[in-house]
């Protein structure tokens, strides 16, 4: 047995006689169909690639565990976070956006920031972004929006102009196209980034209370970043840098570590909150909302095959346990969607069986089948039965929420509230040096759009923060005094004054 060991065989375990001449005709070299060795594996490589996430496309992951440091069961009845000392394996990805999967690591963008804690309760996912907000508020807006972060459909090159077409039509988009470009927008590492559920989420303790909660995964090896300079010559030298600083990290036992905080607002301070609590372009204000310690995150073991565990790794913000839940936030309902629908697309309806998206802890469903099934059921596969099947049980349900309404395509009203924390964040939190090079690294890329977009947008800029705008439009050339005038305009009449 112990020669068999290491006996190379076909996919079906047959041995391989020999692996480096075809089976031919000796005169002519005319190969055999029947060289099942061969087909096989001409064939399994042809289909080596699966389709590559839309978005999300490049990353990269690791697995660890997540700690609890802090009692939160007053607020929560989760089973991962019922006691201090507990822990939970994790497996976490993190992401470029809007580049391909060969694209490099130190392109400006959000960063995914992924974590799927396998619990008792099954699998609850984190799947958030380096960033607190987002640039949209509504899924409706999403596709638009990633189609303006992608390549131009006709020449496959970079395209500024539908890109900030975009964000100066969509003003609530100011708030993260702030953090994007500020040196946030290009970190020096995977390990060097915080992470956010940027939605609120519902928690809910063991009485049924329930409350609106964000998550913060705060970076325990600091905060660093890479200037625009930096980053543009990484692309070229070493395009896969932070998956080579996460791996080579891990493998040196210099494990990274996240330390985990949760901000809770009560369902009434929801209510009477100065703006929609649920709109994920805006934060809640961490003097209003402190962080409450809750646990850490640590990254120990690198994956050991890349396509089968970071590749294949399938998170959705849909997957909460018993004490999370969703909220009402429009984004958030159509991300729940949208995640699955891609994992079905791109891995296949069972894409839940793979190993690495496998909870650890049983399941009992009564689904069945469809391709690449690899549960051998039994017993019924019907609900309601009387063979002793397994059977849902009402303690697990999330507290109602009222939703009676009206139901229509309620628009957001557009107001000055989307320019605020936009404008705390320029004139209150960075630095010198940070509104320095966010305003260089807004000129270098708004700078190529046409004039009346970088108008548009530079008035949304100076609505933010009169200095933002002025450095802005001093950074590109253009005359601050149609700025000013496009600024003191109604978004309606902006967009007017500033059509093709
Ligand atoms: P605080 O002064 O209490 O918090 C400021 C926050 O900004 C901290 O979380 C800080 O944490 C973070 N920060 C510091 N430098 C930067 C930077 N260069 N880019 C992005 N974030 C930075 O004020 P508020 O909570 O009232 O928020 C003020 C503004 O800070 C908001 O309008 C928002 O733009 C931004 N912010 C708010 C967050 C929140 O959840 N409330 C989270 C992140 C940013 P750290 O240095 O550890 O990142």
């Amino acid at each position: 047995m112990e020669e068999n060991k290491k006996r190379m065989t076909t996919n079906q375990g047959i041995p391989v006689d020999n692996d480096q001449a075809s089976i031919t005709t000796d005169k002519q070299h005319m190969t055999l169909l029947s060289d099942t060795h061969l087909v096989e594996k001409l064939a399994h490589f042809d289909r080596e690639r699966i389709p590559e996430r839309v978005v999300h496309a490049k990353g990269a992951g690791a697995h660890g565990y997540f700690e609890v440091t802090n009692d939160v069961t007053q607020y929560t009845r989760a089973a991962f976070l019922s006691k201090v000392g507990k822990k939970t394996e994790v497996f976490a990805r993190f992401s470029t956006v809007g580049g391909g999967r060969g694209s490099a690591d130190s392109a400006r963008d959000p960063r995914g920031f992924a974590v799927k804690f396998y619990t008792e309760d099954g699998n609850y996912d984190m799947v958030g972004n380096n960033t607190p907000v987002f640039f949209i508020r509504d899924a409706i807006k999403f596709p638009d929006f990633i189609h303006t972060q992608k390549k131009n459909p006709q020449s496959n090159l970079d395209d500024a102009d539908a890109f900030w077409d975009f964000m100066s039509l969509t003003p609530e988009s100011v708030h993260q196209a702030t953090i994007l470009f500020s040196d946030r927008g290009t970190p020096a590492s995977y390990r060097n980034m915080h992470g956010f559920t940027s939605h609120a989420y519902m928690w809910y303790n063991e009485k049924g209370e329930h409350f609106w909660i964000k998550l913060h995964f705060k970076t325990d090896q600091g905060i660093k970043n890479l200037t625009r300079e930096e980053a543009t010559a990484l692309a070229g030298t070493d395009p896969d840098h932070a998956t080579r600083d996460l791996f080579e990290a891990i493998e040196k036992k210099d494990y990274p570590s996240w330390s985990v905080y949760v901000q809770v607002m009560k369902p009434e301070e929801a209510e009477r909150y100065g703006f929609d609590a649920f709109d994920v372009t805006k934060t809640w204000s961490q003097k209003d909302y402190p962080l409450i310690p809750v646990g850490k995150m640590v990254l120990d073991k690198n994956p050991a095959n890349y396509f089968s565990e970071v590749e294949q790794a399938a998170f959705s913000p849909g997957n909460l346990v018993p004490g999370v839940a969703i909220s009402p936030d429009k984004m958030l309902q159509g991300r729940v969607f949208s995640y699955p629908d891609t994992h079905r697309h791109r891995l296949g309806t069972n894409f839940d069986m793979l190993p690495i998206n496998a909870p650890k802890a049983q399941v009992n469903t009564y689904q069945r089948d469809g391709a690449m099934n690899m549960h051998s059921y039994t017993g019924p596969n019907y609900y309601p039965n009387s063979f002793d099947g397994a059977t849902p049980d009402k303690k697990y349900a999330a507290p109602p929420v009222d939703t009676a309404g009206i139901a229509a395509r309620h628009e957001y009203v557009l107001s000055d509230a989307d320019y605020v924390q936009a404008g705390v964040l320029y004139g209150q939190v960075l630095s010198d040096y940070d509104r320095k090079n966010l305003v260089g690294n807004i000129v270098a890329h708004l700078g190529n759009a046409q004039k009346r977009i970088q108008l548009r947008q530079t008035a949304i800029f100076y609505k933010a923060n009169e200095d933002y705008g002025t450095q802005v439009a001093k950074g590109i050339g253009l005359d601050i005094e149609e700025v000013k005038k496009l600024a003191a305009m109604s978004h309606e009449d902006r967009v007017k004054a500033t059509a093709k």
